[in-house]
C-alpha cells in the first residue's frame, strides 16, 4: 500500500495533521510521492516539480517529506546515500539493485525470530536490504 491518501479532500487533511498548511506547492510533494514505487529523495522531487513551481525550493520539500515523517505518512529509507523517501509505510524489506540504484518493495516475512544476542534490547522494526543485481541488470 503505498498511497498516502485517496481522495483530494483527505491530501489537504493529511498537510493539516503534519502541521502543515494546504498549500499547492505541499499538495503537489504529497501527489508526487503517494503511489510513487521509486522511494525518490527530496532532490529528485523537486526537480520532477520544479519545473511546475519555479518558487519551490529543495528545503521546502525536505522539510514537507520530514513533517510527513514525523506523522508516519511516509518513512525515510537510508541506503547510505542522501534519504530516500517511501511512501509505504507497511512493514517491508527493500532489495537493491547494485548496477541501476532500482530499489524494489520485498513483502517481509510474517515473523522473524530474535536474535538470542539481543536480549535486553527492545525490538520496534527490522528491515532488510537485499543487494544484488535486478533482473534487467543481470541481463535474464
Ligand atoms: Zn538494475
Ligand atoms: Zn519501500
Amino acid at each position: 500500500m503505498n498511497r498516502i491518501f485517496q481522495s483530494e479532500q483527505e491530501a489537504a487533511a493529511v498537510l493539516r495533521d503534519a502541521g502543515l498548511k494546504a498549500t499547492p506547492q505541499r499538495l503537489a510533494i504529497l501527489r508526487a510521492l503517494s503511489g510513487d514505487v521509486t522511494h525518490p529523495t527530496a532532490q529528485e522531487l523537486y526537480e520532477r516539480l520544479a519545473t511546475h513551481f519555479p518558487a519551490l525550493s529543495v528545503a521546502t520539500v525536505y522539510n514537507t517529506l520530514a513533517a510527513l515523517t514525523r506523522v508516519e505518512r511516509c518513512r525515510p529509507l537510508d541506503l547510505g546515500g542522501p534519504a530516500r523517501f517511501d511512501p509505504n509505510v507497511a512493514p517491508h524489506d527493500h532489495a537493491v539493485c547494485e548496477r541501476c540504484g532500482e530499489i524494489r518493495d520485498v513483502k517481509a516475512a510474517e515473523t522473524r525470530p530474535k536474535p538470542r544476542a539481543l536480549t535486553g534490547f527492545s525490538v520496534r522494526r527490522v528491515e532488510h536490504i537485499y543487494r544484488g543485481l535486478c533482473a534487467k541488470c543481470a541481463g535474464t
